[in-house]
Parts: structure tokens; sequence; C-alpha cells
């Protein structure tokens, strides 16, 4: 699978500080800012610098210190937020059947309430 990188979307805007975010975390590889329309009381999205689509287009193609980088960014912002008292939820949509909005990776973080069950 090759996947077209557009340049024009809104969280490759915000990398290029072309529009606000409201900034959790900022490390090498990754930024997590929180959401706009947060849909609990803690709803932050983790996304790589790099130009990837979705989670197996940065898999398959970022590299070892992009990938290890992103992966502790998750766990440092489930650590500043706390969130290893109540749980959380890790939620990541790509492409028209995982309806993602925002072209360029993605991990939301979800908690703060309970989330429900998800999966059946
Ligand atoms: P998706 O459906 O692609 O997984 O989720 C995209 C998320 O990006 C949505 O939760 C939406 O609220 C969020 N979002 C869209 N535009 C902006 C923006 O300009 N700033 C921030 N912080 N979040 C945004």
């Amino acid at each position: 699978m090759t996947y077209a990188y557009d340049d024009q979307n809104i969280f490759a805007k915000i990398l290029r500080a072309e529009i606000p975010n409201d900034t959790v975390l900022e490390t090498e590889h990754s930024l997590a800012f929180n959401d706009i329309q947060p849909q609990a009381p803690v709803h932050v999205l983790v996304i790589p610098k790099g130009p990837y689509v979705c989670y197996d287009h940065f898999a398959q193609t970022a590299s070892d210190a992009e990938i290890a980088d992103y992966t502790r960014a998750i766990g440092e912002v489930c650590k500043l937020k706390g969130l290893d008292q109540d749980g959380f939820r890790l939620i990541s949509n790509a492409g028209d059947h995982g309806v993602q909005e925002v072209p360029h990776l993605h991990v939301h973080i979800l908690a703060g309430r309970p989330l429900g069950r998800m999966l059946q």
C-alpha cells in the first residue's frame, strides 16, 4: 500500500504553526495537543511530526527513532494526565471505513469518564 500525504491537512498546518493548538507535550518527533471538540474530560491527540497518513503507513515506513519517540510520547501523555488510576482508551481511525477525518496519523487518548463498551 502506498499513501499520498496531503500537506494541506489541518494537522500539517498545526505542525507548521499556521494555526494554533493547545499543546500538551512536544518531543523531537511528536506533538500532543487537546482535541478542539473533546469527547471526554481528557481528549488528547498525539501525532508524529513526519508526513504519515495513518497507523500502518507510519508503522511500515517511519524510522525506529520516530516510532520509539511516538510510542513514548503517548505513554508520557498518559503519565502527565494521571491515567493509570482510572484508565483510558486509545483510538486511531484510518481511511473511509475507520471514518478518519484528518489524513495525518493521530491517536486519540480519551479518559476522565467511563467510556462504555466499544466492542461486543
Ligand atoms: P478523526 O475522525 O480523524 O479520527 O479525528 C479527527 C479529530 O481532530 C476530531 O476529534 C476533531 O475534533 C479534531 N480536530 C479537527 N480539527 C481540529 C483542529 O483544528 N484542532 C484540534 N485541536 N483538533 C481538531
